[in-house]
């Protein structure tokens, strides 16, 4: 077991389903919240380990529909069963919707210290579009209330590539973003799955179809407006003032030691993938007799894999991939292994070099997959 680790809840419920949302979350089951903490508290128990932790994150889901008492309480359990830093970053996803200074006041007294807002966006016709449940004042309100609550450390999430949305539209979102001088921000491009509803909407018609030159020249707008205002671009989607980055997501990024707990959580230990079943009563159930819930991954990472994963995982960081740090981890001259791919993405313009490290472009960060796939191993 590794001496470090960071640890992910998944809270798996929201109050509406959003038209874009792929991620594993459930709107009709919030009556389930106290049974869903009870199963949580002893997979703590279960897979309490002699590590230190030192990042905690909340996600869903809307991890801000548990009450700041519910909060508390898992924390406290988190405490019995692993070792916490005393700088742990402790961070929760909020739902705008969802939150107000009383409660942000009193999750931040249960000892969360960073709030990732999901925003989305400032543009009321766009968040109906998405079907989110707050409205874009609802947005303003929940960052100043934020900041009154001592709030020092707070993201603010927003999507871009939306349906219709032109360069104005998501110059006026982000600039209203700006305006409340987050220490940090994460912009993703909608991406969608074709059973989502607001994909069978815009094949129905009723919505413009996305428009790829649009998204590209919005991202590049973000990367300089951001820049303008002193924040760092570290990772593809993701901006921070120096220092702010996320301690959480950097572990995931830097190839670091993560447990996830709750209905469908990821870990990566010692090489090892895991992931907890989807299917919200079985984990219930399995904990509830306390039992670990079912897996619906659990492989070791071969060499050749990990190491794939390393280089796609670097690319996703400004900063690149350290060619001398990579060939003391593996034994191998990245150059020697990978020569026809990079050769290759260096005349596309996708990725750029040096003697020192290997990173994307410009062009690349917003062509990633293209770069990513040519690394896995079945590509070599
Ligand atoms: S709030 Fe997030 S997790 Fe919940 S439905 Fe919307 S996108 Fe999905």
């Amino acid at each position: 077991m590794p001496d470090v680790i960071a640890l992910y809840i998944h809270i798996p419920f929201c109050k509406r389903k959003c038209k874009y949302c792929s991620f594993i979350s459930f709107d009709d089951r919030v009556n389930d919240i106290p049974a869903y903490i009870d199963a949580l508290k002893q997979e703590f128990i279960l897979r309490s380990v002699s590590a230190t932790i030192e990042t905690i994150y909340f996600g869903g889901g809307t991890p801000s529909l548990l009450s700041p008492q519910q909060l508390s309480d898992i924390l406290a359990v988190i405490g019995r069963c692993f070792e916490i830093a005393d700088d742990t970053e402790i961070s929760i996803e909020a739902n705008p919707g969802t939150v107000d200074l009383k409660y942000l006041a009193d999750i931040k007294e249960a000892g969360i210290n960073r709030l990732s807002l999901g925003i989305q966006s400032f543009n009321d016709a766009e968040l109906s579009m998405l079907g989110r449940i707050h409205s874009s004042k609802e947005a303003g309100a929940a960052v100043r209330d934020a900041r009154q609550a001592g709030f020092d450390n707070l993201n603010i999430d927003l999507i871009y590539g939306l349906p219709g949305q032109n360069i104005d539209d998501w110059n006026t979102s982000l600039h209203q973003a700006l305006d409340f001088h987050s220490e940090h921000m994460s912009l993703y491009a909608l991406t969608l799955e074709a059973e989502e509803m607001l994909a069978k909407e815009i094949k129905a018609g009723k919505w413009p179809q996305i428009d790829a030159d649009t998204v590209a020249t919005q991202y590049e707008l973000a990367e300089e407006l951001l820049g303008q205002k002193g924040y760092r671009h570290y990772e593809v989607s993701n901006w921070s003032r120096p220092g702010r980055e996320c301690r959480h997501n950097l572990v995931y990024w830097q190839e670091g030691s993560y447990l996830g707990v709750g209905v469908a959580a990821h870990s990566y230990i010692e090489k090892r993938r895991s992931a907890n079943t989807g299917d919200l009563d079985k984990y219930i159930k399995a904990l509830s007799q306390n039992k670990l819930p079912p897996q619906e991954i659990d492989e070791i990472i071969n060499p050749d894999l990990e190491i794939a994963e390393s280089i796609i995982l670097g690319l996703r960081l400004c900063c690149g991939i350290n060619i001398d740090d990579f060939e003391k981890r593996f034994g191998i001259d990245i150059m020697k292994q990978y020569g026809k791919q990079i050769e290759e993405l260096l005349n596309f313009g996708l990725i750029e070099k040096n003697q020192e490290y290997i990173r994307l472009t410009p062009q690349g960060r917003l062509l990633g997959n293209e770069v990513f796939w040519r690394f896995l191993p079945d590509k070599i």
